[in-house]
C-alpha cells in the first residue's frame, strides 16, 4: 500500500533521513522504533507531506505522491496523528472531530463516521460538548485518533501515541489501535515504547540516526538480543 524508496530528508545541513526504504502492506500494523532523534517523526511527516524529501520516492498504491501537498495526501487516504496530539484546546470535542472531516462534504457519511468514533471511544461521546483542553492526556490521545479517523484514512500514521500516558492507559490505547486495524485500516506506528509496539505489530523497522538498521516481524525483533539490549531494557 505504502512504499518508501531511498528517501533522504535534510534540515539545513542535518541529514535526518539517510536513504531509507520501507513498505507497509494493506492490512498491516508496521512499527518504526528507535531512540530519540533517530528520525521517526521526520519519516511520518515526510509521508504526510509536512516535510519535504530531498530525494527518493513515496508511493501510495503504486502512485508517486512525493510531490503532492499535505491536504491532497489526506484526500488520498493518508492521515497522521501527530506527536503531542495537537488537538484544538479551546474548541469542543465535537468541533475537533468535525475538523478531521474538513476535506469532505458528504454530510450523512460524516455523521455516520462521527457515530463510529463515539462507538470506538465512548468517553468522547459523553464529552461531545466539553472543551478539548479540559480532557485528560489519554482522552486527548483518543480525540486525536478520532479526528484522524474522520478523514476515513486508508493508512493511519501514529506518532508516539503512548507518550505521557499511565501504563494502564497505554494498554487501552494499544488495544484500540489493534481494533482499528482489524476493521481494515492499515497502520504505521512510531513508538519509543518498543515492547508495546512490537507486541501488536505485524512487522517492524529499527531506525538509528537516520538509517534503517534492522527489520523483521514484530515477534522476531522482540526476541532479538540486539533489540532487547538497545530498546527493551534487557542484558
Ligand atoms: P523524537 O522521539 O525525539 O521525536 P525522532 O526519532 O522522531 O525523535 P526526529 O524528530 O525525526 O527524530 O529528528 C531526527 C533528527 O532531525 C534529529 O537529529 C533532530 O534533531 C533533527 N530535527 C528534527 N526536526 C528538526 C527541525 N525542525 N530542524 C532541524 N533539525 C531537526
Amino acid at each position: 500500500m505504502l512504499e518508501i524508496k531511498n528517501l533522504n530528508v535534510h534540515y539545513g545541513v542535518i541529514h535526518a533521513l539517510k536513504d531509507i526504504s520501507l513498505t507497509v502492506n494493506a492490512g498491516e500494523i508496521v512499527t518504526l522504533i528507535g531512540a530519540n532523534g533517530a528520525g521517526k517523526t521526520t519519516t511520518l511527516r515526510t509521508i504526510s507531506g509536512l516535510n519535504k524529501a530531498t530525494s527518493g520516492e513515496i508511493l501510495l498504491e503504486g502512485k508517486n505522491i512525493t510531490g503532492a501537498a499535505a491536504p491532497q495526501r489526506v484526500e488520498m487516504g493518508i492521515s497522521q496523528v501527530p506527536e503531542g496530539r495537537r488537538i484544538f484546546p479551546a474548541m469542543s470535542v465535537f468541533e475537533n472531530l468535525e475538523l478531521g472531516a474538513f476535506l469532505r462534504n458528504d454530510k450523512a457519511e460524516i455523521k455516520k463516521d462521527m457515530e463510529m468514533v463515539f462507538g470506538r471511544f465512548p468517553i468522547l461521546g459523553n464529552r461531545k460538548k466539553q472543551t478539548a483542553g479540559t480532557l485528560s492526556g489519554g482522552e486527548q490521545q483518543m480525540l486525536a485518533m478520532g479526528r484522524a479517523l474522520m478523514s476515513r484514512p486508508r493508512i493511519l500514521l501514529l506518532d508516539e501515541p503512548s507518550m505521557g500516558l499511565a501504563p494502564l492507559l497505554v494498554r487501552e490505547i494499544f488495544e484500540i489501535i489493534k481494533a482499528i486495524n482489524q476493521t481494515g485500516t492499515t497502520i504505521l506506528l512510531v513508538e519509543q515504547n518498543a515492547s508495546m509496539a512490537l507486541s501488536i505489530a505485524h512487522r517492524a523497522y529499527v531506525l538509528e540516526t537516520g538509517s534503517i538498521v534492522l527489520s523483521g516481524t514484530g515477534e522476531e525483533l522482540a526476541k532479538s538480543s540486539e533489540i532487547q539490549k538497545a530498546y527493551l531494557g534487557g542484558e
